[in-house]
């Protein structure tokens, strides 16, 4: 689960990191008066779900509490469209307003969990401020990771090591060392997925301050977290992603694809996805119906899939066993009828009920071409593509 910045600057400063003084905002007049109190110099940060937002016009350094009613103005009710948004943007629904920082050199600090060495690893660099992305692709030698124990922690020599790969000036590096080592205390006490802060600044004055804070926090882990799970801004999230989140199905949006994928089970979800590669066409999507599925699930199911307006073709995948073919069948048909959809369909069925299910499927009238296997379906949907708007991708 993503949170906002200004709630990621919250958690940092109760674990003793050092943040700008900040106040967050929902309307112009209130981002006046966080500025006045603040005085002198602030910025104004739009609060989406989504980094990027630098270049994006959504932090704007002004001269006090006039400006900073302005550049609230500009940003709150407005979507924000950054490099890691869609085109449509994130909705901006509150800024956070900070007392200005002199910068003197802008560092990246990180955690994650390492999948391949199941370990949580500090990362960071001194090219702060830009995509870290683009340092890994063009300068890696100056990205450094450092592999915590997850029992015995992240040790102080460690903290005192990537301080000093930082290049922190000397009268900053005791206190950038206690940073990384509170850092690492966040993510584990949080739970935390990802905290990362691009970027750590060192200060005309040698201070170091955690000028953007971005925290994941691993959904499994929420059940324990009930402070945290409250920070959850649905706003920001997709809204299909979300609609599925509450009928317990698990959906993923995939970019530049164009088949929508119905199936049960997070392998054959990935076997579904290969076959529609191997066919020519890319996934815009692929929805897990789980088990259990009911009617009412799976109607909700295919009607999340048909909102996709990337979608041009449904393939259904379903390998029945406690999920029965013949209500799966029924749910498709149902939902098909009442969103009154012409997208053409490529269905799979084995198991439970098949043959009922196909035969369902074929006395709908609607545009079904029933598969007996996943190559089948590949073939299906192979001529499906050729035939259908533009060809084959
Ligand atoms: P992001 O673009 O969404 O990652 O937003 P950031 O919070 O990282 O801000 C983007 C950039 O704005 C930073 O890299 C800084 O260069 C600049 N910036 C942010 N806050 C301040 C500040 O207090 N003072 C100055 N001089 N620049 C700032
Ligand atoms: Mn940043």
């Amino acid at each position: 689960m993503n949170i906002h910045e200004y709630q990621a600057r919250e958690i940092l400063e109760r674990f003793g990191l050092p943040v700008p003084k900040a106040g967050v905002a929902s309307t112009p007049a209130e981002a006046r008066a966080v500025a006045e109190e603040l005085g002198g110099k602030v910025v104004v940060k739009a609060q989406v779900h989504a980094g990027g937002r630098g270049k994006a016009g959504g932090v704007k350094l002004v001269s006090g509490p006039d400006e900073a009613e302005q550049a609230a103005a500009g940003m709150l009710g407005t979507n924000l469209v950054t490099h890691q948004t869609g085109p449509q943007g994130v909705p901006v629904h509150k800024v956070m307003v900070a007392e200005a920082t002199d910068i003197a050199d802008e560092l990246y600090l990180s955690i994650i969990v390492d999948g391949d060495l199941g370990v949580p690893v500090v990362i960071a660099s001194t090219e702060g401020g830009m995509d870290i992305e683009e340092v890994a692709d063009k300068t890696p030698e100056l990205l450094f990771r450092v592999a915590a124990d997850p029992l015995m922690g992240l040790s102080p020599y460690h903290a005192r090591d990537i301080a000093s790969m930082l290049n922190v000036p000397v009268a900053a590096r005791r206190a950038t060392a206690a940073l990384i080592s509170n850092l690492y205390r966040v993510f584990v006490e949080s739970d935390c997925s990802l905290v990362e802060i691009n970027p750590l600044v060192i200060t005309k004055d040698d201070e170091v301050i955690a000028l953007d804070a971005k925290i994941n926090i691993e959904d499994d882990a929420l059940f324990r977290h009930r402070d945290l799970a409250a920070l959850h801004d649905p706003t920001q999230e997709d809204e299909l992603e979300l609609r599925a989140g509450k009928a317990d199905l698990a959906y993923v949006k995939l970019d530049g694809g164009r088949v929508g994928c119905m199936v049960n089970g997070a392998g054959l979800a990935m076997a579904t996805m290969d076959i529609t590669k191997w066919a020519g066409a890319n996934p815009a999507n692929f929805l897990d119906i789980g088990g259990s599925a009911d009617e009412g699930r799976i109607e909700e199911a295919f009607k999340i899939i048909v909102s996709d307006s990337d979608v041009e073709i449904i393939l259904v995948n379903l390998f029945a066993g406690i999920a029965r073919s013949d209500i799966v069948a029924q749910g498709i048909v149902n939902a098909a009828k009442e969103t009154g959809t012409k997208l053409p369909m490529v269905v799979a069925m084995r198991g439970t009920n098949a043959e009922e299910g196909r035969t369902i499927l074929n006395e709908s009238g609607l545009d079904i071409t029933s598969a007996q296997d996943l190559a089948g379906a590949a073939e299906v949907l192979r001529d499906k593509l050729s035939s259908h708007k533009g060809g084959a991708q």
